[in-house]
């Protein structure tokens, strides 16, 4: 067993990169080792699908610290390598390369990946998923030379990368085996404002359909083939059908495992010392009560300042209202709390719907706020999360009344 006292995070992304500030901050003076795969300095991903991907932003105003930071705070970053195998009795990961890196306590932060189509010519040329830096620019040069694309799966990655097409005039299908996009996510309230949406920027959609495969010639795609018999021709595709939480590490080591590494709320996992934070874990939240996996940007850059006071053996329990966003065209929107799919009993509107601007509250059956999201109303995600937090039930025409000020209804 070897002995060390270093702090070691195993994926240098978002999560990883927050980890190594808090730690600092919190007063860690140890050594502390930042292991990632990808080449490129730690950065935030979703400008990738939307302001990046468009050429509006330039990818260093999204990496979560500068160049420099790293040397300055005495962190050892280091990119283009791949931790293979962790050894919770030993205390160390081994790399790709063979060399191993000893802990003290370790975090794991390895994220998650895009859904793999399982459909013949999924592997062709001009498929595309959207992840990293690297799949942004081959999505944007796409975008820069097709005169139409085919986007599998209408969830947030598929309808802004729509979005982006089409802002830049390429023509868009969209094909979903749901009846609406974000259906799951959202309900089919709300979930109707997001077919509108792209309705109305000529987004030809396609619900309830099944995919048999991708066609192609010389290697290259250029159409999808549905269960119907139907051709869709395309110059490109991309597909994004969900993520599945990176765990092989960590269930090649014993770690508890389920839909994410299993942690407590302080961000334990099942191995001594060994943390985990990000889209990679499957955390305990006191406020649901249960078990939840969040694949937002919030939740990797808050939950990894709880793990790293964890890690520093503060009595710490991860409970911020989960949150996410979304900006697709001229809707920008904000959405606090959680619902399973199908988990609640109406949705309240408070605003203009149909103008795009408005609050959506999904309740229970006894009237609590589970969830809320502003669209294209501004300031007031902490109001809807105070009113998440309450956990009690809410005057339902009040709660519609935009006269009524937000605050005064969290009890
Ligand atoms: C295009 C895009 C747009 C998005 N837009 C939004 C949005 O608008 N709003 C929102 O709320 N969320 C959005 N998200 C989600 C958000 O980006 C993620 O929740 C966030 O990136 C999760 O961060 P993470 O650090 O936990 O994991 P990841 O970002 O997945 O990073 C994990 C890192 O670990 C590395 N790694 C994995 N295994 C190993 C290993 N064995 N050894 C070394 N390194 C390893 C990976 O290479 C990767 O760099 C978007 C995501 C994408 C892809």
């Amino acid at each position: 067993m070897t002995t060390s006292d270093a702090y070691v995070i195993v994926g240098a992304s978002l999560a990883g990169a927050r980890a190594a500030g808090a730690l600092r901050e919190e007063g860690f003076t140890g050594p502390l080792v930042l292991l990632g795969t990808e080449n490129e300095l730690p950065y935030e991903r979703p400008p990738l699908s939307k302001d990046y991907l468009m050429g509006k932003a330039e990818l260093e105003t999204a990496h979560v610290h500068p160049r420099e930071w790293y040397a300055e705070h005495d962190v050892d970053l280091r990119l283009g390598v791949t931790v293979a195998a962790l050894d919770p009795d030993a205390r160390e990961v081994s790399l790709d390369d063979g060399t191993r890196v000893g802990y003290a306590r370790l975090l794991l932060t390895t994220g998650s990946s895009p859904r793999r189509l399982p459909i013949p010519g999924a592997d062709l040329d001009g498929v595309h998923y959207l992840r990293t830096v690297t799949d942004s620019n081959a999505i944007r040069a796409v975008i820069d030379r097709a005169n139409r694309i085919a986007v599998i799966g209408a969830g947030w990655i598929g309808l802004e990368v729509t979005a982006a097409a089409r802002i830049a005039g390429v023509e868009v299908t969209v094909l979903e085996m749901a009846d609406l996009p974000l259906l799951r996510v959202l309900g089919r309230e709300v979930a109707q404002v997001f077919a509108d949406l792209h309705a109305e920027h000529d987004v030809d959609l396609r619900f309830g359909v099944a995919i048999t495969e991708i066609t192609g010639s010389d290697g290259k795609a250029d159409g999808v083939r549905l269960a119907d018999g139907t051709h869709v021709e395309a110059d490109a595709v991309v597909v994004g059908v969900g993520i599945t939480p990176n765990v092989e590490l960590a269930s090649a080591a014993g770690l508890r495992v389920e839909n994410g590494i299993v942690t407590d709320a302080g961000l334990r996992t099942s191995a001594p010392d060994v943390y985990a934070a990000g889209d990679v874990a499957n955390a305990f939240h006191p406020l649901v009560g249960r078990h939840i996996r969040v694949e937002h940007w919030a939740n990797a850059r808050h939950q990894p300042v709880a793990a790293a006071k964890s890690m520093l053996g503060q009595d710490v329990a991860y409970d911020r209202v989960p949150y996410f966003y979304t900006d697709q065209y001229d809707l920008g929107m904000e959405y606090s709390g959680y619902v399973e799919p199908g988990g609640y009993h109406e949705v309240v509107f408070r605003g203009d719907v149909p103008g795009r601007e408005f609050i959506a509250f999904w309740l229970d059956a006894e009237g609590r706020v589970l969830a809320g999201m502003n669209v294209n109303i501004w300031d007031v995600n902490e109001q809807i999360a105070a009113l998440v937090r309450s956990g009690t039930p809410v005057d339902k025409a009040a709660l519609a009344d935009p006269s009524v000020p937000l605050d005064s209804l969290a009890s």
